[in-house]
């Protein structure tokens, strides 16, 4: 016993006196792990008691920044005392890691002003991998990373009010899953073709190595069109948008070709078969791609318009139409008690790509009934549209000043507040105690979107770097030092709840994906089973293939991460 003290007190003497040159990193300092623009603030996190610290250049070791380190912030929903170590002065580009006396040193990461855009590429490109109906092969970049075409076989389910074969094709596997859902796909969607609009200019010439690469389309478009196209099948005759198509319940843990279950279109189980929701969010990105597709694609751009108008028709006459898993069915629900958010989200977009009466009469009749959802606290989700409802109608000008006067006010006191709350918070984030939810990630994300749509309506950067504080947590700033971008960064989660890449026999995670992160709620085994009941939320998270309540990806929590991304590339 007592020459193992010994030889641990060796140990410990020998590590604070190394040069740390070749040391392995470690946990103890939480950097962003990819790294930081030259002229943004720069800060890591330690939660160890420290005095000073060093940014060394990796490549000889060689100091490049000293400072001291901030006395600790409580940080109640980890536990943690958490010191500040800013180093926002340097603003030499290259690569780095932090060294820190009785602590150890961090992983390597960047500062240089195209930082963000591989991993907007790595994020925007995932949307292939998760293509249905087609081959996808990411090439020799990721060599391996390929499935043959799937779930070729459709029909429509009994409560679809039809039956019979149906042909099936293209979108994206929803998440962690093979399903495909109009809901979630409307959020997913209207999101990625908000970044289009808002950051095309730096995002035009950015391949992605799609195979419809250089067709005179973005690949951004060419992309998120994968995903339209199979929501415009979804359409019936009438006008009413199907649920969902997947299988009765969910495939083992197999590739996609290999998962022979009917890919089922659902619907309600009795007239009209449609729901309302679900016609409401297709209405609303079919009218965003009526006028984002027409320099393109004229003739796409109009059928896609036409489709938003039919779908709107449909939802005067059936309102309030939800829908329910019907009986034998145990796939995702995406069941919504209210479908007055994305109907208004409908009218909004409509009214944007149109400028016709009937939808700014709806508009401005509905949208002080949502006015509240624009706080500080909860950003919109694939239940709650009703801020895309309200930021669509200022961002596009919106023909009543008072209405957009009031949603700018309300818009930019949220964002003041959110930007004060997470300058008081340990990691700097904007999520409070009660957005450690179900896909926290996807939260810390989409308020950094909130925060970049308030700074469109009056720049301030203080919204940005708010923003981008929330990207930072979610490439390594957080307690666990861990990206949570699969292939991104040094220490990145490895087994995210994802289908292929569980089943594939490679060693690394599909890249580019966001695992959804920290839960409380810990609703799967694996979770209750390695984590107490009464864990801090933001402590709530294992990366194991099982706990899909933490670990899974999904279509809607990348959506916003892209946004981001997007934001920053420069
Ligand atoms: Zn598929």
């Amino acid at each position: 016993m007592q020459k193992e003290v010994r030889a641990c007190a060796w140990c410990l003497l020998y590590l604070f006196s190394s040069p740390l040159r070749g040391a392995a990193p470690g946990t103890g300092i939480k950097v962003d792990q990819v790294g930081y623009l030259p002229d943004a603030p720069k800060i890591a996190f330690v939660v160890q008691p420290a005095k000073i610290f060093a940014v060394r250049r990796t490549r000889d070791a060689s100091i490049a920044f000293q400072g001291t380190v901030q006395p600790p912030i409580f940080d109640p929903d980890s536990g943690e005392h958490v010191g500040a170590l800013d180093f926002t002065k340097l603003h030499e580009t290259g690569r780095f890691y932090i060294d820190v006396p009785g602590i150890g040193r961090s992983w390597n990461f960047s500062v240089k002003p195209d930082v963000f855009r591989r991993v907007y590429y790595l994020a925007m490109r995932s949307y292939y991998g998760q293509r249905c109906g087609t081959e996808v092969d990411l090439g020799s970049e990721f060599p391996g990373y390929r499935h043959a075409a799937c779930h070729l076989d459709g029909a429509y389910h009994a409560s679809s009010g039809k039956e019979g074969p149906r042909t099936s094709t293209h979108g994206w596997h929803d998440a962690g899953d093979y399903g495909r859902y109009v809901v979630n796909s409307g959020i997913s969607t209207g999101l990625l073709l908000w970044t289009w609009e808002l950051y095309g200019d730096r995002l035009k010439n950015i391949s992605l190595h799609l195979p419809e690469s250089g067709n005179g389309t973005p690949d951004i478009l060419n992309e998120i069109r994968w995903n339209l196209d199979w929501m415009l099948t979804m359409q019936d005759k009438d006008g009413g948008v199907w649920h969902k198509q997947t299988s009765t319940h969910f495939c083992p843990f197999i590739m996609p070709e290999d998962d022979k279950l009917v890919s089922y279109v659902i619907g309600t189980g009795a007239a009209p078969f449609k729901s309302s929701c679900a016609t409401a969010d297709f209405a609303a990105v079919m009218a965003i791609a009526g006028r984002v597709y027409k320099p393109f694609d004229a003739a796409y751009a109009s059928r896609c318009l036409r489709a938003a108008e039919s779908a709107w028709k449909w939802l005067d006459r059936n309102p309030d139409v939800l829908f329910r898993n019907p009986a034998g069915v145990s796939t995702g629900d995406y069941g919504d008690d209210h479908c007055g958010d994305e109907r208004l989200w409908a009218a909004a977009e409509l009214f944007r790509t149109t400028g016709e009466d009937i939808y700014s009469r709806y508009f401005l009749a509905k949208y002080r009934e949502y006015s509240d959802r624009l706080g500080p606290a909860g950003p919109p989700s694939w239940s709650m549209v009703a801020p895309l409802a309200l930021w669509t109608y200022v961002l596009g000008n919106g023909s009543d000043a008072a209405a957009v006067q009031a949603i700018r006010a309300q818009s930019l006191h949220a964002s003041d507040d959110i930007v004060e709350r997470a300058a008081r918070d340990g990691y700097r984030i904007s999520l409070t105690r009660h957005d450690y939810i179900w896909g926290s990630n996807g939260e810390a994300a989409t308020y950094g979107v909130q925060l970049l749509i308030a700074n469109r309506m009056r720049a301030n950067p203080r919204y940005v770097e708010a923003a981008m504080d929330n990207l930072h947590y979610l490439l390594g700033r957080n307690t666990f030092s861990l990206s949570w971008v699969t292939q991104v960064g040094e220490h990145a989660v490895l087994h995210p709840h994802h289908r292929p890449s569980a089943a594939d026999g490679l060693e690394l995670p599909w890249p580019g994906l966001l695992a959804g992160g920290p839960n409380p709620g810990r609703q799967d085994g694996e979770m209750k089973k390695l984590l107490a009941a009464d864990v801090l939320p933001a402590k709530a998270y294992v990366d194991v293939t099982g706990a899909y309540a933490c670990n899974e990806v999904a279509i809607n929590w990348n959506a916003p991460l892209v946004l981001l991304f997007a934001a920053l590339v420069e």
